[in-house]
Formats: C-alpha cells, sequence, structure tokens
C-alpha cells in the first residue's frame, strides 16, 4: 500500500508526520512503537485490535477490520474480525434489503 501520498493528511508540523505514539483505548495506553505497522495505523496496540471482547465505553466492543473501528460485539457473527453489516456489504450490496436483520443461516 502506498499510504505516504494517499488520503488527505492533516495540517499538521510539516517535519515528522507524528503518529499516535500509545494505544488510544482508555487505560491502556501501551507504546506503539514496538508494535506491528498495523497498529500503529489505527493507534490502537495489537493485543486489543485482536481481542475477542473488549470493554470500550462501557459496551463489550470488538474491533472491526472493515470499518477500522470498535464495534459493539453483538454486531458480530462468532469470531469473526468484520462486523456483519461490513460483511453483507462486500459480498452482495445488490441483496442488503432483502436480507432479514438476523439471518438464521
Ligand atoms: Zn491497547
Ligand atoms: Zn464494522
Amino acid at each position: 500500500m502506498a499510504a505516504a501520498a494517499a488520503a488527505g493528511r492533516r495540517s499538521g508540523p510539516p517535519r515528522s508526520a507524528h503518529w499516535q505514539s500509545s494505544c488510544q483505548l482508555p487505560g491502556c495506553g501501551r507504546d506503539l512503537a514496538g508494535e506491528i505497522p498495523y497498529a500503529r495505523r489505527f493507534s490502537f496496540c495489537k493485543e486489543h485490535l485482536t481481542a475477542e471482547s473488549i470493554e470500550y465505553c462501557g459496551i463489550t466492543c470488538r474491533f472491526c477490520q472493515q470499518c477500522a473501528r470498535f464495534q459493539s460485539v453483538e454486531d458480530f457473527d462468532g469470531a469473526k474480525r468484520s462486523c456483519r453489516l461490513a460483511l453483507l456489504k462486500r459480498r452482495a450490496p445488490a441483496n442488503m434489503r432483502r436480507l432479514s436483520r438476523y439471518a438464521s443461516q
């Protein structure tokens, strides 16, 4: 991925692109310097990005790889890392409206 020239950089000091250097999850704050690029990109440590569930703002959440944010575990099927909605969108955008909210299988 050519992240360098890609999408809108925020205005800021031009000299050094300053990544968030610690996990943004309240109460964690782990230093991301030694973490994988994936973790630095999302500003959360690997442990929290890959956790099956975490407490975030009083809600049990999991990190959604498609939406790149934490979502309620209720949005996920089983142990998937992408929420139900994102998977549906990827799979069959045209069929979205025909699917019931909670497909039984
Ligand atoms: Zn963390
Ligand atoms: Zn999602």
